[in-house]
């Protein structure tokens, strides 16, 4: 899922006035927990005062009201809905540390979130999971503010909702694009075009388009982008961002600079700003042009895995077209003559834990098994007649030259005929040899409109006076 969403649903919550009830809150799911080996971090005793809190708060708000003989309107009575957070100043601590969980991945991390060691065995995305929401926990525990936790961890951090929205849910797969922007695309594309003219379809003609029109487009276009017809749009975008990085590291040397020179630093002593950058570089952020990787949050919150450190260090001018790819196994954005052409990423083999978490339903996999021999069948289609750009261009002279000849044919033709026929050739030039093309191509069209005829002549019941 996509960060926009998941953070624009969080804080709509989170700033919500009316959201909750305080009275009638299902309680028995969490006393549970306390006895649970991997969920007794949540504090069900903590949960259990904040909610007596807020009824508390109301019923003084009441007793207020009748003191002083306020009449209360609907919605401030002790049924009604509440806010779901009360110290607003926790709202964007909760949605950084949200943000942050929902990237964290162990190819890309801010240095502040460490790596973490598994007690035994090897690093599971249950880990990941469970340190998650601890530490989540622990924040709106710090705050307290026990209804936000109580919506994230029903909404957000139940180990079946998180699978749904972490990039850690997968720990040997990095993402490559966001799943969330072709589908937008996908409803766009039906809705604006498809369903232009017939808003409200009936669903089997939906059905129809859908299959007819709008995956046949997509299955060419995958194909296109797969064979190198054409360019997928990324690399346009990475170039602004490669620039406007450049641009940043040539102010931060000026900055370097010019305090070094401020405060008569030379540049050889381990003070020099320039020099405690580069160290920082090594210690701080980790970052490795091999792995290229970084745990700087540039790094982390870049679509495109570049951040100013790993520029620095590349060297070089962004990396032409098709010289680099973003892939989903480390190096995440894998360059041309810089690392390893064994290192380019093959194929995504489905590891058996992926491959369990996928495993849904039976219906759903069959479902979507159709949708994929679809697309291979366009593919099989199209690849019996598959032209790289060249092979195009080749096609294209063909065609010309056989409009040539068919020309030429056509030329030949009205001279051995003679009268007539050759007269209405025009004088013969190369300038005129386009209309010569046009008549040859139109031969027939031609010989009906050039020609009086009356109205019951033989021609016009489907004979031509000149061609059998
Ligand atoms: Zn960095």
């Amino acid at each position: 899922m996509c960060t926009w969403h998941v953070l624009k649903d969080v804080l709509e919550r989170l700033k919500s006035s009316n959201a909750e009830k305080i009275e009638g809150r299902s309680t028995h799911g969490w006393s549970t927990f306390s006895e649970n080996l991997e969920l007794n971090f949540i504090d069900v005793t903590w949960l259990g005062e904040y909610r007596q809190m807020r009824i508390d708060i109301a019923h003084r708000r009441i007793e207020e009201a009748e003191s002083s003989q306020r009449a209360l309107p609907g919605d401030e009575r002790l049924d009604s809905k509440e806010c779901t957070v009360l110290n607003k100043k926790s709202i964007p601590e909760i949605e950084r540390l949200m943000r942050e969980h929902l990237g964290w991945h162990p190819f890309k991390f801010p240095s502040r979130m460490s790596p973490m060691q598994p007690t035994s065995g090897e690093l599971t995305s249950r880990h990941v999971w469970l340190r998650q929401s601890t530490e989540m926990h622990d924040l709106c525990r710090k705050f307290n503010e026990g209804y936000a936790w109580e919506y994230l961890w029903t909404n957000w951090y139940k180990w079946n909702k998180w699978r749904l929205w972490a990039r850690a849910a997968a720990l040997d797969y990095y993402p490559i694009i966001q799943t969330n922007a072709p589908v937008e695309t996908h409803w766009g594309y039906v809705k604006n075009r498809i369903l232009r003219w017939a808003p409200r379809p009936r669903i089997d003609r939906l059905c129809f388009d859908i299959m007819n029109t709008c995956l046949p487009l997509i299955a060419i276009r995958i194909h296109q982008i797969r064979n190198g017809i054409k360019d997928s749009s990324w690399h346009r975008n990475m170039v602004t961002d490669w620039n406007n990085l450049e641009k940043r590291i040539r102010k931060q040397d000026d900055e370097d600079r010019e305090k070094g020179e401020k405060d008569r630093i030379s540049l050889e002593s381990n003070n020099h700003p320039a020099t405690l950058r580069s160290k920082r570089m090594r210690n701080l952020h980790k970052t490795d042009i091999q792995l290229w990787s970084c745990q700087c949050l540039g790094y982390f919150y870049s679509a495109y895995h570049i951040c100013t450190h790993l520029i620095r260090l590349y060297g070089a001018p962004c990396p032409l077209k098709r010289e680099c790819v973003r892939q989903y196994r480390r190096p995440l954005l894998h360059i041309h003559g810089l690392h390893d052409p064994s290192l380019k990423a093959g194929p995504y083999q489905m590891t058996e834990q992926v491959e369990r978490v996928r495993n849904v339903s039976q219906e759903e996999i069959e479902m979507s098994q159709e949708h994929l021999d679809i697309l291979n069948d366009v593919e099989v289609g199209r690849r019996r007649e598959d032209y790289s750009r060249t092979a195009e261009k080749g096609r294209e002279w063909e065609k010309l030259m056989k409009e040539y000849e068919n020309a030429f044919a056509y030329v030949r033709q009205e001279i051995n005929q003679g009268g007539e026929r050759l007269e209405r050739l025009p004088t013969p030039s190369a300038k005129t040899f386009k209309t010569v093309m046009k008549l040859a191509k139109n031969a027939n069209a031609l010989d009906n409109g050039r020609r009086r005829r009356t109205t019951w002549g033989p021609e016009r019941a489907g004979g031509n006076m000149y061609r059998n």
